[in-house]
């Protein structure tokens, strides 16, 4: 493991060990080209390459038709908190339904809300967020802008099994802490974005995939940098794009492309990762509680509780000594919060599961 050791933070997060390598290796010089990627221009022939690799790269991961822009934005997820509102609810007269499964969403809305009407078409702050609707509980606005879910709630550890129906409404989804982990219908969404420092690559670049029909919906006075119609008719180099994070996911797509073989692959890695945890909570014997409801359960984020907070700090104390690091829930909650995104292995999975049970059985 080189001195490395098993990596459970939620974000930025564990990197495929063949990509961190190979930019390590080139870091000097891109092959054939004299030059780092750090210190290349964003208008050469080489970056042009890249960066329409990692599109390719990207289109064919999650077959994403013609019709369908892929973005390389700056600001993060949390600038699409913004944009998405700005370029689609601004001005429109209408509603834009958000339905609420966790902290990050509840974010989505604060920023939603700066530019128009919001309905929050369902809320599960009465249960803690641990579980997603049904789509018979959804409270949708007919001929709303847009519906927003986040699909996978990184905090709480809820993850839709599928996307809710939204008929001609376009459905617009925060895949920051799942994009790349399952493949997705990408013809049924509008708009899915993503943070790339779970999934998708280093932080500092942002994934928006977007349909295109919906630029026409852009108010024309938008500062260029928050348009997405100067940002798509750039592609993305309206300015100087976030160079090495989009080289970065051009290397995190092609590992996942050629070395992993796609994403129903990745998608099995990642279901019989997660039971292995889930399993060893659910047969804790109440030892360890899991916080989303089985039916809701995150294979990216799982979380979980013991039975008192000193016992979740001296179970995250002995963790680290047994190199299995960053296992703290988020502030906002607390207890125990494994990610493991596509880049952790099998192997750190195994680690933790001895871990909980040589420590249930010693407590
Ligand atoms: N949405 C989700 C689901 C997230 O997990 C995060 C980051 N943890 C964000 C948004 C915010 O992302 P960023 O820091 O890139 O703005």
């Amino acid at each position: 493991m080189e001195n490395r050791v098993y990596n459970f933070s939620a974000g930025p997060a564990a990197l495929p060990l063949p990509a961190l390598k190979e930019a390590q290796e080139n870091l000097l010089s891109l092959p054939g080209v004299g030059i780092s990627v750090l210190e290349i221009s964003h208008r050469s022939q080489t970056f042009t390459e890249i960066i329409e690799e990692a599109e390719a790269n990207l289109r064919s991961l999650l077959k994403a038709p013609d019709n369908y822009k892929v973005l390389f934005l700056h600001g993060g997820a949390s600038l699409q908190f913004s944009m998405v509102p700005m370029n689609l609810l601004r001005g429109s007269g209408k509603t834009a339904d958000y339905v609420l499964t966790g902290s990050w969403g509840k974010k989505a809305i604060k920023e939603a809300k700066k530019e128009g009407a919001v309905n929050v078409a369902w809320d599960g702050a009465a249960e803690k967020y641990n579980r997603v609707p049904e789509q018979s509980e959804l409270k949708l606005t007919p001929g709303a802008a847009y519906v927003h879910i986040t699909p996978n709630e990184t905090i709480e550890g809820v993850e839709f099994p599928a996307e809710p129906e939204t008929g001609d409404v376009p459905l617009v989804a925060d895949m920051s802490s799942n994009i790349l982990s399952k493949p997705v219908d990408v013809t049924k969404y509008g708009i899915i974005y993503a943070g790339a420092q779970k999934n998708a690559g280093p932080a500092g670049v942002a994934i928006v995939i977007l349909r295109d029909d919906l630029l026409d919906r852009v108010p024309s006075d938008l500062h260029s940098l928050l348009d997405y119609k100067v940002m798509a008719e750039g592609k993305s180099l309206y300015n100087t794009p976030p160079a090495f994070a989009v080289y970065f996911v051009m290397l995190v797509t092609r590992w996942l492309k050629n070395e992993i073989g796609g994403l129903e692959k990745m998608a099995k890695i990642n279901r019989d990762k997660a039971r292995i945890l889930y399993d060893a909570i659910d047969q804790s014997g109440g030892f360890y509680r899991g916080h989303a409801q089985p039916g809701s359960r995150s294979n990216m984020n799982v979380a979980w509780r013991l039975a008192t907070e000193d016992l979740e700090k001296e179970f995250i104390a002995e963790g680290k000594k047994r190199g299995l690091f960053e296992l703290k829930g988020h502030r906002s909650v607390g207890g125990i919060r494994a990610s493991i995104y596509n880049a952790m292995p099998m192997e750190g999975i195994e680690a933790l599961r001895k871990f909980m049970e040589e420590f249930k059985a010693s407590h």
